[in-house]
This record gives C-alpha cells, sequence and structure tokens, in this order.
C-alpha cells in the first residue's frame, strides 16, 4: 500500500489516496471539496479512484462525494452521518457554501470489516465531532478525520458534537495496542505514542 496525501480546499482538508500498486486502483479517505484537483492528482499518478470513504459529513471532507459517486466512484458513509449527507446537513450553511446532497452508496458501521480493492480496512466509531465520525485502520495506519490531529482534537461544539462522546472515542483510540502512524483530517500526520503521550487532551480521559 502506497499512501499519498493532498490538502485542498477553504479549510485545507487532507485527502488521503490508499494505492493498490498492482491494480492501478485506489481508496480515497475523504475527498475534500474539489473533484478536479483530486481527480487529475489520481491521473498524474495514472491510478483510478474506486471508493471515497467519509470520516464523517462535514462538506470540507465530502464536499466532491456525489461528483465522484456520478463518475462511478462507491461512497461509504458512517451510518450516523448518512443522513445528514442525503438532507445536507454538513456546515456548508454556516460558510456561505452549497452542498450537492447525494445518498451515499454504503453504510459503514463500528466494528466492521471492509474488503475494498485488495485493502482491509477497519471501521471505528468515534462519535465527538459528530455523532456519527469515525476513523479507519488499514495496516499500520490510522486515518482519524476530525477525531484526533497532531497535538489537538476536532471541535466539539458543532451540531451533534460532544465533548463526553470525545473523551469516549480518544480513550478508544489510545487503548489500540500498536503505535500507528495517524493520518488525520487536517495538519501534519502523527503516531498514537507521540499523541498519548503529548496531546494536551489526553489527560482528560
Ligand atoms: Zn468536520
Amino acid at each position: 500500500m502506497i499512501i499519498k496525501k493532498l490538502q485542498t480546499g477553504v479549510l485545507g482538508v487532507n485527502t488521503y489516496f490508499l494505492i493498490n500498486e498492482k491494480t492501478k486502483t485506489a481508496v480515497i479517505i475523504d475527498g475534500g471539496e474539489h473533484y478536479e484537483i483530486i481527480n487529475n492528482y489520481a491521473k498524474e499518478l495514472g491510478i483510478e479512484i474506486k471508493a471515497e470513504l467519509l470520516t464523517h459529513a462535514h462538506f470540507d471532507h465530502a464536499g466532491n462525494a456525489k461528483l465522484f459517486q456520478d463518475n462511478g466512484v462507491k461512497i461509504y458513509a458512517p451510518d450516523k452521518d448518512y443522513e445528514k449527507l442525503v438532507l445536507g446537513d454538513t456546515l456548508s450553511k454556516d460558510f456561505g457554501l452549497n452542498f450537492q446532497t447525494f445518498t451515499p452508496n454504503y453504510k459503514v458501521y463500528d466494528g466492521d470489516m471492509l474488503q475494498i480493492e485488495g485493502f482491509d480496512i477497519k471501521v471505528i466509531a468515534t462519535a465527538g465531532h459528530t455523532d456519527g465520525s469515525v476513523c479507519y485502520l488499514v495496516d499500520n495506519a490510522l486515518f482519524t478525520g476530525d477525531t484526533l490531529f497532531n497535538l489537538s482534537i476536532g471541535r466539539t461544539d458543532f451540531p451533534t458534537g460532544s465533548f463526553e462522546d470525545m473523551k469516549c472515542s480518544l480513550k478508544k483510540l489510545f487503548s489500540l495496542s500498536k503505535n500507528y502512524i495517524v493520518y488525520p483530517g487536517h495538519g501534519e500526520e502523527s503516531t498514537l505514542n507521540f499523541e498519548r503521550e503529548n496531546n494536551p487532551y489526553s489527560r482528560f480521559i
């Protein structure tokens, strides 16, 4: 597995490309807002995007999912954030932006083991930033969306957010046994050990 990252959009969201070198296909995690930029990058890399996994239903992460779906990409969304994408409850209005609503192809649930394009992807429900937020675990990589950042965490004051839920979710992540590489929805990579020891929010759990 090769992992590539592209940061785009008004809020600088990270899109991650999980690339299967054999099949020249990719699964992306949080496509961001700009379809062309992400798709052109995939073309540059010589790969075809087959699936998009969303960590949660905010416009900066899921804004281009409808366009990807229209172009044959299967969209996976957390079960509790699924309806928000259908209805357009994605914070876009708060930023004066349009959001193209859509119905994701699949719902993912806590503990699911997804097999997509040769990758085994585990779903870990981590409510707090939204009630449906999830993280995805693939090999030694933990994609944390807006749950866990390098030395910080996602905001919990948006609709369906909860600091109490966030504390439980951080506990869940920090109790994972390995020192996974953390790939957050915004900002730079980290490791789970570094966050366990240095993240200021680790003392809340
Ligand atoms: Zn968010």
